[in-house]
């Protein structure tokens, strides 16, 4: 069965899933945004095993327990922030989904949900960020993914209609010559 992927409107914290992704900072001690919602509805446990992992690079990932939400895991992600295009910001936002989808399969996660990776805080564009977390997702889960469903978690209705165009109308193959 292949892969589906479909955008949402909702609070990631009230999801169930196998795994959530934290649009965290580098520290991995909480901050605001996603992150701060994920740490208040996880509860104080989190942030003692995040304490243990010695902060995450931009564009890489890690996994945890998730506690008091649904999921199995929560997988924290740094995404860059926005400082114009030229600083490498498509390349290391496109690993934070390939970082994310490769934990996730290597724990058999069957299903994930992301939410918009630095288009809060960080200031990415939306409809920017949301052709590259479509497009990496897709290219990054392997041919027998354990993965049967990615959620994209927007947060505003706004968000979710970007995502719905990108869904609809996805980047074509390259062509063969
Ligand atoms: P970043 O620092 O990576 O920009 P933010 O948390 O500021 O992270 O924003 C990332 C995205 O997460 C934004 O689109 C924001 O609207 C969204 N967001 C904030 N809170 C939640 C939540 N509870 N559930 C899902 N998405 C959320």
């Amino acid at each position: 069965m292949p892969t589906q992927l479909h955008a949402i409107c909702s609070d990631i914290t009230k999801l169930h899933v196998g795994a959530i992704v934290n649009a965290a900072n580098s520290s991995l001690l909480g901050g605001g945004g996603v992150d701060g919602a994920i740490h208040r509805a996880a509860g104080p446990e989190l942030v003692h095993e995040c304490r243990l992992l010695g902060g995450c690079k931009t564009g890489h990932a890690k996994v945890t327990k998730a506690y008091r939400l649904s999921a199995d895991y929560i997988i924290h992600t740094v995404g860059p922030v926005w400082q114009g295009g030229k600083s490498g910001e498509p390349a290391l936002l496109a690993d934070c989904y390939r970082r994310c989808i490769a934990l996730a399969e290597e724990r058999s996660v069957v299903s994930i949900a992301f939410p918009s990776i630095s288009t809060g805080i960080y200031g990415y564009a939306i409809d920017l960020a949301a052709r590259i977390a479509v497009s990496t997702v897709q290219e990054s889960l392997s041919e027998h993914s354990t993965i049967a469903e990615v959620i994209f978690c927007c947060f505003s209705p706004e968000d979710l209609l970007q995502y719905e165009q990108v869904l609809k109308n996805p980047p074509l193959p390259p062509i063969d010559i």
